[in-house]
């Protein structure tokens, strides 16, 4: 299995390399400025008590507070958390918004805890943290496994703490409860925006086949997103299993069977497919919205998409990264592709602490206005340098932060 942390380093570096950066710039973004472990105690239903362990890794404040995602999973541990908290740095300064990067983990299977249980465990993970969090100083928001429901529970137990009453310190959170429109698709609806500026440069048709590989909070969305703009969805896939019409699926019919069946199996009409198979597709634009290193050496010489558009964080190794552009495969990296979460995280923040509240329509024109020129500049630059946009789009977040160490 490929270190998540050892491949974000590795893209740190190569982007480095042959460029006027400082030394201490790329030593000081090789490690992070905080590492927090915390053991979270949860006294369970049948009265027993479970501990937990979690983490908040603050990678960097150059530009900001921190900002990034709690991810609940059975397989977070804190090299991952130190990869996607790296990665949040990089994506913060490619939107070019005033954050810095920080992740959040807790090491558990949320399928395996009661409603009152998740609440319990999201309020000890405040209580654990809360003397390092706050609207100035990092500023969690939802990732795998935790929603908008669990970030209001967070920022309720940061209130009883604290008395902050801003509701500024956690993003994600539900409409009427301090959220903010338009935040649930915005990962989703960013990367389309994404996609949309570069589609004609890369060649593909006005009319796209897409497979998406995870059907979660960005996956769901991407998918019915790119339907409603005509494209054609023909894969999509949870944990265990993938869906294939070659005449395209309704995603949300797809996320309705899933719901009252809690499997695909069975989903009328389609073929199933392992996850594995679905990435192999001959589509035009391939969405992993799933997990980390899901293209790799051994499968990227099969992948048949023109676009990789990613969704999901650190969802192609390095090595998949050089074997994808020697085959003129067009990668858009995590930190543009799904930037589009964190901007509209910031714009929440922002409407917190004025005390405002923006329409949807104002929030979906300030993200495209957002993602959409850095989109292009990073294309160009790719193009230019005869690099990939992964390493053109860290080039263009070290020069950002390397002016703030200066100034
Ligand atoms: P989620 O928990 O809502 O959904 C995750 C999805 O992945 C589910 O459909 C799940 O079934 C599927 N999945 C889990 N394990 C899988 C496996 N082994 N193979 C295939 N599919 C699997 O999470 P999310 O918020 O949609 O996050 C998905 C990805 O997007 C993650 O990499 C996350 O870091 C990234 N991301 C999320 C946000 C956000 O705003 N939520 C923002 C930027 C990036």
């Amino acid at each position: 299995m490929v270190n998540p942390f050892e491949s974000a380093q590795r893209q740190l570096h190569l982007a480095a390399k042959g460029s006027s950066f400082s030394n201490e710039l790329i030593e000081r973004l090789s490690r992070a400025e905080r590492e927090i472990t915390v053991t979270i105690p949860l006294i369970m239903d049948d009265g027993s008590t479970r501990f937990f362990e979690g983490y908040r890794v603050q990678h960097c404040s150059l530009r900001g507070p921190y900002k990034g995602g709690i991810r609940f999973h059975p397989g977070a541990d804190l090299d991952e958390v130190r990869a996607l908290a790296l990665w949040m740095t990089m994506k913060t300064a490619v939107a070019d918004i005033a954050m810095g990067g920080g992740k959040g983990g807790v090491v558990v299977d949320p399928d395996t805890l009661s409603s009152n249980e998740l609440e319990r465990l999201s309020r000890g993970f405040v209580r654990a943290l809360y003397l390092n969090l706050g609207p100035q100083v990092d500023v969690p928001a939802p990732d795998m496994n935790t929603t908008p429901e669990i970030m209001s529970w967070m920022v309720d137990e940061y209130e009883k703490l604290t008395g902050d009453t801003t509701r500024a310190t956690f993003t994600g959170k539900p409409v009427g409860d301090g959220g903010s429109e338009g935040r649930g698709a915005a990962t989703g609806m960013g990367g389309y925006y994404v996609f949309e500026a570069l589609q004609e440069k890369v060649g593909l048709p006005a009319k796209v086949s897409v497979a998406v590989q995870g059907m979660g909070n960005v996956g769901g969305h991407a998918a019915r997103i790119f339907v409603s703009h005509g494209h054609k969805v023909v894969a999509m896939s949870d944990s265990k299993d993938a869906i294939y019409n070659e005449e395209g699926l309704d995603p949300e019919a797809v996320e309705k069977y899933k719901a009252e069946h809690r499997s695909l199996k069975g989903f009328p009409d389609v073929k199933m497919l392992t996850n594995a198979e679905l990435l192999e597709l001959p589509v035009d634009v391939l969405v992993p919205a799933a997990l980390e290193n899901q293209l790799t050496e051994e499968n990227a010489p099969r992948i048949k998409a023109k676009m990789v558009l990613e969704l999901a964080n650190g969802p192609t190794t390095p090595e998949a990264d050089e074997i994808l552009m020697r085959r003129g495969i067009k990668v858009v990296p995590d930190i543009l592709a799904n930037a589009g979460g964190v901007v509209v995280s910031t714009f929440e923040w922002e409407q917190n602490i004025k005390g405002e509240h923006w329409t949807e329509e104002e929030v979906l024109n300030r993200l495209r206005e957002t993602l959409v020129p850095q989109a292009n500049t990073i294309y160009e630059n790719a193009e230019a340098l005869g690099v990939t946009m992964r390493i053109a789009a860290f080039k263009v977040a070290l020069e950002r932060l390397e002016t703030c160490l200066k100034s």
